[in-house]
């Protein structure tokens, strides 16, 4: 039996785009948190899905409101890698790589140290906790303010597209939380990268916001990826086949654009048929991959929103950041449903 839709909530918008509304807006935000509220928060990423880890209702609370049917593991979200050190056991590979890359878009999976401060639920039993010190200004003044660590999926319904605004949130979550702390338009606009480093050697969980050459450069080998390493493992939503599903059908590598598809497009290319396209959409007309992850979950969201049947996605290159855009494509165009997305 699915479960009981939870109670409505009064979603209040607090407007942290500005220096002067920024600072009560945050300590808002944080009250809410430690009151054990759910409050939608900006990263470098995407919107995160707030709710203070120690405490397991509040917790369930956010499975409930992405209707996420089942419990996987969150991100905990601190300010600072000081924080963090006190939940995980940092060994020297994952130092090397808090000290590189935090803050940013790089979450660590490390032994846990505190089961109360990130509690049971949040770590879907494990023994093991996902850490991220995430970059954006507001995410960091609010998990200060907060005082505690934060879960933080992605604040979208389960089985849609990553909000990488505040208005995405609210067209999934208003009325199932209580706060979006709106600070304008996701930087990144893709996860973060996980980095498994709670066994002998890291490995990468998921491509994302941070790409892996950067990361191998820190240290100083290759970094394999996780699955199939461990069947010990946690099944991870994030690479789950179907994930940050549009609901049109997307065709990806396409050379061609056929009658009544919308192309998504890089770079100006315009393959054959692009003249009778239904729309189109270039994710960087200056060829950037940076660029061109920050606008991918809006521009799906635009799709979704014009109503277009049919997606034909243009080859993007796979170096740097387009890892982790080829990663979300392929799920995006894997056959559907599945009812286990996040
Ligand atoms: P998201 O829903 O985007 O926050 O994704 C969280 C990701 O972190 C999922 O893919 C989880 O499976 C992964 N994750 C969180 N905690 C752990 C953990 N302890 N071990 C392995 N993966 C984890
Ligand atoms: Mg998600």
């Amino acid at each position: 039996m699915p479960p009981a839709p939870p109670a409505p909530r009064d979603t209040r918008c607090l407007d942290a785009r500005d220096d002067a509304a920024r600072h009560a807006a945050v300590a808002e935000a944080a009250r809410v948190i430690r009151d054990g509220g759910l409050v939608a928060f900006p990263t470098e990423t995407v919107y995160g899905l707030g709710a203070d880890a120690g405490n397991s209702r509040a917790v369930a609370g956010v499975y409930a409101a992405k209707g996420r049917p089942a419990f996987n593991p969150l991100i905990s979200h601190v300010p600072n890698l000081e924080a963090a050190v006190r939940l995980g056991r940092f060994a020297p590979a994952a130092l090397s790589l808090a000290r590189a890359f935090w803050p940013g878009p790089l979450t660590l999976v490390l032994p846990c140290r505190d089961t109360e401060a990130v509690c049971d639920l949040a770590r879907a039993g494990l023994d093991t906790l996902a850490l991220r010190v995430p970059a954006h200004p507001v995410a960091r003044a609010f998990l200060e303010a907060a005082g505690r660590p934060v879960v933080g999926p992605s604040a979208n319904v389960s089985g849609h597209v990553s909000p990488t605004d505040a208005s995405h949130v609210l067209s999934d979550l208003a009325g199932r939380i209580d706060v979006v702390l709106d600070a304008g338009p996701s930087p990144v606009g893709v996860e973060s990268t996980i980095v498994d480093c709670s066994g002998l050697e890291p490995c990468l969980l998921r491509p994302g916001g941070l790409s892996r050459e950067r990361l191998e450069i820190v240290l100083g080998h290759a970094l394999p990826d996780a699955d199939g390493a461990d069947e010990a493992r946690p099944p991870s939503p994030g690479r789950l086949a179907s994930h940050y599903a549009p609901r049109a059908v997307v065709r990806l590598e396409a050379r061609e654009v056929r009658a009544t598809e919308a192309l998504l497009t890089f770079g100006g290319l315009r393959p054959h048929g692009s003249e009778a396209a239904r729309l189109i959409l270039d994710l960087s007309p200056a060829g950037s991959l940076e660029e061109a992850a920050a606008n991918l979950y809006a521009a799906l969201r635009r799709l979704d929103a014009e109503g277009v049947a049919g997606i034909a996605v243009v080859p993007l290159p796979r170096e740097g950041l387009g890892e982790a855009i080829a990663d979300r494509l392929g799920r995006a165009a894997a056959p559907r449903p599945v009812p286990e997305g996040d």
